[in-house]
């Protein structure tokens, strides 16, 4: 299944395509068990073509007839397509087919979702909608006209003609077909205007069924928020007439950047204050703002091949997470980015799924939207920046958008523009692309005669198909502080490129505490023992926030590890250093709602698992446990001021700032349930006015089991909401108790509300028990072999979704031999499935090993 699977597509061997398009006529007849599609296509030779057979994809398509500068012609079908004899000289291809959006449930190509019509071709759905070559490389202009009698006609560029029950739009920019999009159906638009800095007035809109058209108010600020920042930060102008944005129900990843008309699931556009929490307000923020950044990042400059997806997700993740930490706070911005990396990333990265950001080989290309590819793609650009400095970047990137506007790029494009612009020699740098895995520094310090040696080496363990790994370049950015607590060094970026490497600092008066990899300068483990001591230290007087916070993190880590592993009691110097941290008034409320945070049972477990030894996923959730009692019991006063001081008055606002109260507000919430039998909780959430609180109250009941109550009148409050009806389905997986989550989940799939074919509602449950480690880890293997089933379920009717959902199993090798027995057998049932999806027999297959 693996790298012999005969399906393996390789990077090495990239060919362009035997012909350049010169322009693309599309005509849509929508009828939902039979739509037409007649495609017009000025086909000429490729001049850098290698020769071979012409070539076109198509997938589930039924030709009604096909025509060469009008004649008719009889392709000859081919694997994944067609090959037709074709002209010397340029040509016009003419083809009518027949597709049925009404049975697409994999919700690739053209589809409905509540009677609208709508696309997703990234990667490669466009071949289910005509014959084309669909690959990143072929870009052309297209002229779309829609047939339908629907209200709403929509699809890439300029509106060009309507009339009654059609519509033409026209799209100057020359695209890949990944980027086509169509939407037709019953909407209404939240409208809106923004005015580029060169002067071009452009039509917004948010197109929504009728009901949600109070929800996309935030989504349009954050629109144009967005827009005004990619010229400000970036120089990048939009360049239509209109940007559309439409909501769909069912769809299988957050958004997508068609040009001109981006889809976004609707979870990542709408919101209210009644219906949207915090976490969902911020979450929409950064989706609106990477699907327009992809506008430059990806539609104008896209990829020439699969395998070059970071290009464009790397890029764009960097370019969204720098506008939310402008938008919002830099500190905070980068905890919560570093805790999703090591949540998702670090995970993929020690397992066997790891992969390189820039993938070899594939055999479905939908399995690698991954961690790796889009946040450690990221990482690698903010790695990039701090080497070559702010002008540097900022010169390199001035120079890729000249260079490449209208290309299909490479890596090795992007990494020559900022050799060119910086004179820096990446050729080391570029191992981050190709090399898989986790890179360890281990630390040694010495301090003799005023003078203090810092001693890094680096290690990245082996990984499928890379078992010897070679030294990076890692800047590692350190500052240092006095025993008193005062900074003696300011931030230096060291730039650790062999395996082991000393830095020193002369002129000390006393050993100093080093705070290295501040703001997580390196997508790395830092492997440091280091006393509860200096890192109380750390966590008081470090003025990095990054290493403030971490400080804090280890601390907790290092008690929790303590008490699983020894039985150790929580340690009274943790609640300390967490008390002083939670009553310090100087600090952001968000931050010390992140302090007040504790490393998650996942994170626990990767962690016992790199230290050799084996997690007991119930040993981890009655240590957390215990250690949430604990502190409840020792910051009990300093928890209910903080609950009774951090309530926003007036109404809900989703700003940084308030956010942030009611963040450290439920952070203390949490604790406080523990203690006074959820009386705080419940009337939390009879009073609420919004979702966050409304939700954070249901979750502190739903954690002391108390929450039938609340439970019912939620139901009964929202149940004709959607994304809110998710978020009932999801606590109550995710916060299931542990010998009970397997039956709870159970009898939520018997739920009515259980529409399992909708990727919101399945995510919500099993991702729930995924993320439920102590429940989805039961003994019983009920966990595994109930979201087996469903798996095997879901996989004829969404491939996509399913060999996602598989991660949940990717850390399967960590465990004892009797879960991993367990699992195993599931994933080997799964995999003898007759008829099992390309997405999941390779995912299966590697995750087996
Ligand atoms: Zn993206």
């Amino acid at each position: 299944m693996s790298l012999d699977d005969p399906r393996t597509i390789h990077l090495a061997d990239y060919t362009p395509f035997t012909h350049v398009v010169e322009q693309v006529h599309l005509t849509f007849r929508l009828a939902p068990g039979a739509t037409r599609v007649i495609s017009k296509i000025a086909f000429a030779p490729n001049p850098d073509s290698k020769g071979g057979a012409f070539f076109l994809h198509g997938e589930d398509l039924k030709l009604i007839h096909a025509r060469i500068d009008g004649e008719s012609v009889i392709p000859n079908a081919a694997e994944g397509g067609i090959t037709c004899d074709v002209p010397e000289g340029p040509f016009t291809w003419e083809a009518e087919v027949e597709i049925s959006p009404q049975t697409n449930t994999a919700l690739e190509g053209l589809y409905m979702s509540n009677g609208m019509y709508c696309t997703q071709c990234e990667a490669e759905g466009f071949r289910k909608i005509t014959f084309y070559p669909d690959r990143p490389d072929v870009m052309a202009p297209f002229d779309v006209r829609i047939e339908g009698e629907l209200p709403v006609l929509l699809s890439n560029g300029n509106p060009a003609a309507r009339g009654d029950g059609w519509a033409e739009w026209s799209d100057p920019w020359p695209k890949p077909a990944y980027l086509f999009a169509l939407v037709a159906g019953d909407l209404v638009n939240h409208p809106d205007r923004f005015t580029t800095r060169s002067g071009r007035d452009v039509e917004l809109n948010i197109w929504v069924r009728e009901p949600d058209l109070g929800k996309c108010a935030f989504g349009m600020d954050a629109l144009k928020r967005s827009m005004k920042w990619d010229e400000e930060v970036y120089g990048r102008e939009y360049d239509l007439d209109i940007f559309n944005i439409v909501a769909v129900d069912d769809f299988n990843m957050g958004a997508m950047e068609n040009k001109g008309l981006n889809i976004f699931n609707s979870s990542a556009v709408l919101a209210s204050p009644e219906t949207a929490t915090d976490a969902n307000f911020e979450r929409i923020e950064s989706i609106i703002a990477h699907e327009y950044f992809h506008n430059w990042t990806g539609n104008r400059i896209t990829c020439r091949d699969w395998f070059q997806l970071c290009l464009k997700e790397g890029l764009t993740v960097f370019r969204d997470q720098q506008f939310s930490g402008d938008e919002r706070s830099h500190a905070v911005q980068r905890i919560n980015d570093v805790l999703a990396l090591r949540a998702r990333q670090f995970r993929e990265d020690n397992g066997p799924l790891a992969h390189p950001v820039r993938p070899e080989s594939f055999v479905e290309i939908n399995n690698f939207y991954t961690a790796t590819v889009y946040e450690k793609g990221a990482e690698v650009i903010g790695m990039l920046k701090r080497l070559v400095g702010d002008e540097g970047y900022s010169k390199a990137l001035d120079l890729y958008f000249s260079r490449h506007d209208g290309d299909a790029a490479t890596i090795e494009d992007w990494l020559k523009v900022f050799e060119d612009a910086t004179g820096r020699d990446l050729s080391q740098f570029k191992r981050w692309y190709s090399q898989a895995g986790t890179p360890r520094i281990a630390v040694q310090e010495s301090f003799d005669n005023g003078t203090y040696t810092l001693t890094l080496s680096q290690s990245t363990p082996p990984t499928p198909g890379q078992p010897d790994k070679e030294p990076l370049v890692i800047p590692v950015a350190v500052g240092l502080l006095s025993p008193n607590g005062d900074e003696v060094v300011p931030t230096r970026v060291l730039e650790l490129t062999e395996a082991e490497q000393s830095f020193t600092f002369d002129g000390l008066s006393a050993k100093p505490v080093a705070s290295i990899l501040r703001s997580f300068s390196a997508p790395v483990v830092l492997e440091r023992d280091q006393s509860a001591s200096e890192r109380a230290f750390l966590l008081a007087h470090d003025t990095d926030p990054f290493n403030k916070w971490e400080a804090g993190r280890a601390l907790a880590k290092d008690v929790l590890i303590r008490m699983i592993t020894e039985g150790a009691a929580p340690d009274p110097a943790l609640l300390t250093a967490l008390e002083n941290v939670a009553r310090d008034e100087t600090l952001d409320p968000a931050f010390r709602a992140l302090a007040l945070g504790l490393p998650g049972q996942d994170d626990l477990a990767q962690t016992l698992y790199q230290s050799g030894r084996t997690p007991d996923p119930l040993a981890i959730y009655d240590a957390v446990q215990q250690l949430r009692k604990a502190i409840a019991e020792q910051l009990g006063t300093t928890l209910s001021d903080l609950y009774d001081d951090m309530a926003v008055h007036g109404p809900y606002r989703p700003d940084a700032g308030d956010a942030g109260q009611r963040a450290l507000r439920q952070a203390a919430l949490g604790f406080l349930s523990l203690l006074d039998g959820g009386v705080r909780a419940q009337s939390q959430y009879e009073t609420a006015d919004n979702m966050t609180e409304q939700l954070g109250a249901l979750a502190c009941l739903l954690d002391i089991g108390k929450a039938e109550t609340a439970l019912a009148a939620f139901r009964h409050q929202w149940q004709e909401d959607r994304l809110v009806m998710d978020k009932w389905f999801g606590l109550q997986s995710g916060l299931a108790a542990p010998a009970k989550a397997a039956a709870a989940v159970h009898r939520l799939t018997e739920d009515p509300g259980f529409d399992w074919k909708n990727p919101n509602r399945f995510r919500a449950v099993m991702g729930g028990l995924a993320m439920n480690a102590a429940g989805f880890h039961d003994p019983s293997g009920a966990s595994y072999a109930l979201l087996t089933d469903w798996l095997i379920l879901l996989d004829p009717v969404n491939p996509q979704t399913t060999a996602r959902m598989l991660t949940a199993f990717e850390t399967w090798k960590h465990y004892d031999a009797d879960r991993q027995g367990l699992i195993r057998e599931n994933l080997e049932r799964l995999a003898a499935t007759p008829g099992l999806s390309r997405d999941s027999s390779e995912m299966v297959g590697r995750i087996l090993g």
